[in-house]
């Protein structure tokens, strides 16, 4: 008999059960003694998994509690939500998007995997691959924006990462793509709101990024919150079971989300506990996270034939089998420990040149960036926050280690003047700083503008009607454009989600997307804001004009009346444009890089076939450009009317006069699409092949080619 079947034949219900189910421990332990109740839980079997623990010491402490009191002596699985930095914080995963790289998304996830298990972890409750098109829903910043196909590269990548080529490397993570799916579509951007998304949104946009996780290897996924068309994911049968199992062949582990289960009951599919139970395992999840469902329902579930030991043991197996892979079994103590400086360090630089990345220069007006000598002023509330450039979910991190801006600009600046205001809090409506803020253009020759929301406005739970500046933000702004006078002035944003800030961006001469850049915040920006870098960050997500716009993103069907401002009956609004105010992909550089001759060869392809596309970039800049060339491609005439769809991105830097040469490898299986009856279909007909800077289509260079 195997390990698995010798241990699951000796269990007895309790343990079972206990291996279905995953505690916090709220990283506090007194001695021995976590939380109230987890460590007899533990103990006694009743408690086999264990979340928010972390800490060599704490971690080993639980580990030996599992090993050397309960029963059967199976290792706990102890996991955390790692989702851009353990200790050392990258920039939030909106902001990494920007990057466009996956080889940066898969070093940034390989070394939270070492710093993690260096501190007694075994699993991260990442990637969260939600596409998300609404900047109101607060979790837009831990995803990788509004496009799918970007959202799958970023699944491969950070799978890879995490988990790394074998899950029993000491220095690997299981990884979690989360949230299974659709959470993105919450109705009015509203978090835990229902979804309701057609069945051919579903194939095309939300879950290919899980698809993808799969290929990649992901040992766990987590459903959703949320429902869809009225079936919560958490007792989703046809997506869970059917799809995810049974068509994807899916056999790791299903991990509900935090009292997933139990919120079965306020969806209103479950009179009670033991129904919510069951239905989540019927569905197929084998660990119910936080909702004590599994526990305390499912022995009446069992009793009354709603569930049977088989199921039960399925997913014990499941789970025992992940415990295996991590090489638990054979070395429990086999993650935690310390690492060396020299590790730290290259962490740190990894950390700096992420978030060097993933900063957007959205504007720049004759050319206000990089900065001129002369004396400066830093104003705003974000320009001495430390903690606030973690952004969301910053797992171990601690604002002691992050560097602010004002930090980073005078270490990197020592010599210049510099002075400092906040002039308004974030939030607050105290508006007495401001005068004081203002006055400080009179002595400068620059002004350098830290504006944007706090790290508790985006994330979970933190969903805005009014993704705009909060507090007082908009008073500092209009008092220091007075009194500027015609002194550039520089603004950066920091936010977890596109802000709608139309008229801010109208009057500043420069704006940066900064998101929250992680703890290497100020060196970053003071590398882009010098010139020792050049911007490079493109926006994974449109920035809308106006909340009426939402969602504005570049994938939208075509309509049977496109805008035209000369007649009234067509698709547009009467008090707004259409388009973005930036486009998906829009980022500057410092320098000025010029797309010329698109090529595509051959011009038709049958269906294993595949194009050459290539296209030729000059800088013709004073400054070297880091520039993301976008491919994308439209199917012109189909059986289902089709968006311009995203095909791949490239990367090419270019130093001055520089010029190079671009190529992508499209497959015609690439060119697929879901058909009527949702399958991929092949369909012979003209595609357009558009490349460029970024979805704005007056931008892009088109060529056409046949699908034969
Ligand atoms: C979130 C998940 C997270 C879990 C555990 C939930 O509230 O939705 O994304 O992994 O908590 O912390």
């Amino acid at each position: 008999m195997s390990r698995i079947d010798s241990l699951i034949a000796a269990m007895t219900l309790t343990e079972k059960l206990g291996q279905m189910t995953m505690a916090t421990a709220d990283s506090v332990i007194t001695g021995a003694v976590m939380r109230t109740g987890v460590d007899a839980g533990i103990t006694s079997g009743a408690i086999g998994n264990v979340l928010n623990l972390y800490g060599a010491d704490k971690t080993r402490a639980a580990q030996r509690l599992a090993l050397e009191t309960s029963r059967l002596k199976i290792p706990l699985l102890l996991g955390l939500d790692i989702i851009h930095g353990h200790r050392t914080i990258f920039p939030i995963p909106l902001g990494e998007t920007a990057a466009f790289d996956p080889a940066l998304w898969e070093a940034t996830a390989r070394e939270a995997a070492r710093e993690g298990a260096a501190d007694g972890l075994h699993m991260t409750f990442a990637p969260m691959l939600d596409v998300a098109r609404d900047p109101r829903w607060g979790r837009i910043a831990e995803g990788p924006g509004e496009d799918s196909f970007v959202a799958q590269a970023m699944a491969r990548a950070k799978v890879k990462g995490f988990q790394a080529a074998d899950l029993t490397g000491a220095d690997t993570l299981a990884a979690c793509a989360k949230h299974y799916c659709a959470y993105g579509a919450v109705t009015a951007g509203r978090d835990y709101a229902a979804t309701d998304v057609t069945p051919r949104a579903l194939r095309e946009i939300y879950l290919p990024p899980f698809e993808a996780a799969i290929g990649a290897g992901v040992a766990t996924i987590m459903p959703a919150f949320t429902s869809i068309d009225g079936v919560p994911l958490s007792a989703h049968r046809a997506l869970l079971k059917d799809y995810l199992r049974g068509r994807l062949g899916f056999d790791g582990v299903l991990v509900s989300d935090y009292n997933a289960i139990a919120e079965l009951i306020h969806h209103g599919v479950a009179a009670d506990l033991t129904e919510a139970a069951a239905l989540a395992l019927q569905a197929g999840i084998d660990i119910d996270m936080m909702a004590n469902a599994y526990h305390d329902g499912l022995p009446l579930a069992l009793e009354r034939g709603l569930v049977t030991m088989a199921d039960v043991d399925a997913s014990v197996r499941r789970v025992l089998r992940l415990k295996e892979q991590l090489g638990l079994f054979d070395d429990p103590y086999r993650r935690g420990g310390t690492e060396s400086a020299t590790v730290l360090a290259a962490r740190r630089q990894l950390a700096r040149e992420a978030a060097t990345r993933s900063i957007v220069l959205l504007k720049n007006e004759d050319a206000a960036l990089p900065l001129g000598e002369g004396r400066l002023a830093v104003i705003g509330p974000l320009a001495d926050a430390p903690g606030e450039m973690r952004g969301c979910w910053s797992a171990a991190g601690v604002a002691g280690d992050c560097v602010s801006v004002l930090a980073g600009l005078r270490f990197a600046l020592p010599h210049r003047s510099i002075r400092y205001a906040p002039g308004v809090d974030i939030e607050s409506s105290d508006d007495s700083g401001i005068a004081a803020a203002a006055a400080l253009c009179d002595e400068a020759d620059a002004i350098l503008l830290c504006l944007g929301e706090s790290v508790a406005m985006s994330g979970e739970a933190s969903c805005r009607a009014h993704p705009g500046l909060p507090g007082k933000q908009a008073a500092l702004v209009d008092a220091v454009l007075a009194r500027a006078r015609g002194k550039k002035v520089i603004v950066m944003l920091f936010s977890g989600r596109p802000l709608v800030v139309p008229d801010l961006v109208a009057r500043a001469d420069a704006v940066l997307a900064a998101w929250a850049p992680g703890c290497e915040a100020g060196n970053a920006l003071a590398d882009l804001l010098t010139g020792r870098a050049s911007p490079s960050g493109r926006t994974p997500i449109s920035w809308p004009r106006a909340i009426g716009q939402i969602p504005v993103f570049f994938g939208e069907r075509p309509t049977g009346r496109p805008a035209n401002p000369a007649d009234h009956y067509t698709s547009k609004y009467l008090d707004e444009a259409n388009e973005p105010l930036f486009p998906f992909g829009h980022g500057l550089t410092y320098g000025d890089p010029v797309y010329s001759g698109l090529q595509v060869t051959p011009d038709m392809a049958g269906p294993l076939g595949s194009f050459t596309v290539s296209v030729r970039l000059a800088n013709r800049g004073v400054h070297a450009a880091s520039e993301t060339v976008f491919l994308f491609a439209r199917d012109k005439v189909a059986s289902v009317s089709r968006p311009m769809e995203l095909k791949g991105f490239e990367r090419i830097t270019l130093k001055p006069d520089e010029s190079g040469i671009v190529t992508f490898q499209l497959a015609t299986q690439d060119l697929r699409f879901p058909g009527p009856d949702l399958e991929p279909l092949f369909e012979p007909g003209e595609i357009e092949i558009l490349v460029g800077p970024s979805a704005d289509r007056t931008r892009l260079l088109t060529a056409t080619v046949n699908l034969v």
